[in-house]
């Protein structure tokens, strides 16, 4: 079980310049109580994470609060009418974490299991996200506790609209920028978009990102955080020594993300040879055409009963015998009790929160090479980021424009978070983090506390 850290550590050492460091000095050095973190939730692993890098950067007792909780907090709850006449009433949320870097970016999760934990770590894992990416951003999420799958294209509307609604004191292109994410997709930010349109009386295509490219989306988002995972890819396997083209590729979760990852990397020359969805998993070890499961899953709802596969569990997919293992659904999916059973030598987190403490542990003692999430999903965002900067100036760019920056922005993240695992002996995950926390932690200290 692991203990997310609370103790005393050492002194401002991020920046020394003069009189910046002397703003924390006048803060109290206590450490303050920590915001209460269910155990072994995701904002628990995420603080723990958190906690791990801000011991390697000897973070000073007043960085330590500062980051380690959200800014802001927004719980609404709010009624919706359903096709029938009746009304439901539904929670969400809007998390900002850090505002330091600029303003914050995050998307939003239709889940029905989703809970005020989970917002805050996910919105935590953006703002390190984005400073890895070295996005002007701090990191943000929202989300409602609902099944999408379960309502109508209307109600589904109305939600969107009256949750906007209800969140938009917090939102804006200069202060807090939505995507999609779970459960949501480019319709839903059309409506974000409009929503929040209808009520300033003019269109704001920068409101959110990940909208459809006729309102004003950017080419290359809907695929991008799949591009950036299978760039990063191609890097990692250079680096450990593995041929793409000879390579047997497992993938948890077929939505946005899966899909397109399993059709970059069939496209690079790798076999894929797991896929898997809500209902289950399907294994050939003679590979998979994921274009065909595309079409299957339109025809059926799943990739489930794809007739030229076995059909496994999620939790099988995982221990398959494969090379690189792209966990690209939900978090919690590697745990203490599988991670010395993962066959793979590359695990790349496409999911946000897939592996937990304690299996990042077994799997860096058992020698396997993890992409961490805060680096192998930062694709999306960084599209984001384009498209966000291509609707202020109301000038668009040409996909191949897209993805070459995309592509630098990612092998420069790898290369950075490679070196400074290399030189501080740390795993990616940990190297990942010391760049993310320290840029954010530059950007605290220059600023100062206000007043
Ligand atoms: P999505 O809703 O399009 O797809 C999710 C997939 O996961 C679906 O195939 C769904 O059936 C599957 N799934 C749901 N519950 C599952 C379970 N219990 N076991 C196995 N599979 C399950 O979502 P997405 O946008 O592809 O996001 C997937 C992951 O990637 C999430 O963790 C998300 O936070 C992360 N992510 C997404 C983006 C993005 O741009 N969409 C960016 C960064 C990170």
């Amino acid at each position: 079980m692991f203990e997310p850290k609370q103790g005393r550590f050492g002194v401002v050492s991020v920046d020394h310049k003069a009189g910046r460091s002397a703003a924390f000095a006048l803060l109290n050095d206590e450490e303050v109580a920590p915001m209460p973190a269910k155990r072994e939730s995701a904002f628990a692993i995420a603080q723990f994470q958190f906690d791990c890098a801000a011991d390697l950067l000897d973070l000073s007792p007043c960085l330590r609060q500062v980051l380690r909780v959200p800014e802001r907090e927004l719980s609404v709850h709010f009624p919706v009418k359903r096709d029938d006449g009746s009304i439901m009433v539904l929670q969400g949320f809007r998390v900002q974490h850090s505002l330091s870097r600029g303003p914050t970016k995050g998307g939003i999760r239709y889940h029905p299991q989703l809970d005020l934990d989970d917002v805050r770590a996910l919105a935590m894992w953006m703002t390190w996200k984005c400073a890895v990416a070295n996005l002007p951003y701090g990191g943000a999420k929202g989300g409602v506790l609902v099944d999408p799958k379960l309502l109508s294209p209307g109600e589904l509307e109305r939600l969107t609209r009256r949750y906007t609604t209800e969140i938009s004191i917090q939102l804006g292109p200069e202060k807090d920028i939505p995507a999609p994410d779970m459960g949501t997709n480019e319709q839903t930010m059309a409506w974000m978009m409009d929503t929040i349109s209808m009520h300033k009386g003019y269109t704001v295509p920068a409101i959110v990102t990940g909208k459809p490219i006729n309102i004003g989306g950017s080419h290359g988002r809907n695929e991008a955080t799949a591009r950036g995972v299978s760039f990063l890819l191609v890097e990692a396997a250079r680096h450990v020594g593995l041929p793409l083209d000879r390579a047997k590729v497992a993938i948890q979760g077929f939505g946005k993300v899966g899909a397109s990852t399993a059709r970059f990397l069939h496209d690079m020359g790798a076999t894929i040879v797991a896929l898997s969805d809500s209902r289950g998993a399907i294994y050939n070890p003679n590979g998979i055409s994921s274009t065909q499961v595309q079409r299957h899953k339109g025809l059926t709802g799943s990739v489930v009963g794809y007739p030229e596969a076995e059909t496994l569990t999620n939790a099988e997919l995982l221990e398959l015998p494969c090379d690189i293992l792209v966990p690209a659904a939900l978090s919690h999916q590697i745990t203490r009790e599988n991670a010395s059973r993962v066959q793979a030598r590359v695990i790349c987190e496409a999911a946000n929160g897939p592996t937990t403490p304690e299996a990042d542990a077994i799997l860096h003692d058992r020698g396997r090479f993890v992409l961490p999430d805060i680096l192998a999903n930062a694709g999306g965002v960084t599209v984001s980021y384009f498209e966000w900067v291509q609707g202020l100036q109301s000038f668009f760019w040409q996909e191949p424009e897209v993805n070459a920056q995309l592509e630098k922005v990612m092998s420069t993240a790898f290369r950075q978070v490679l070196r400074t695992a290399q030189e501080r002996n740390v795993t990616m995950r940990n190297a990942a983090y010391l760049i993310g926390v320290e840029r954010v932690a530059q950007a605290v200290l220059t600023r100062g506390i206000y007043p």
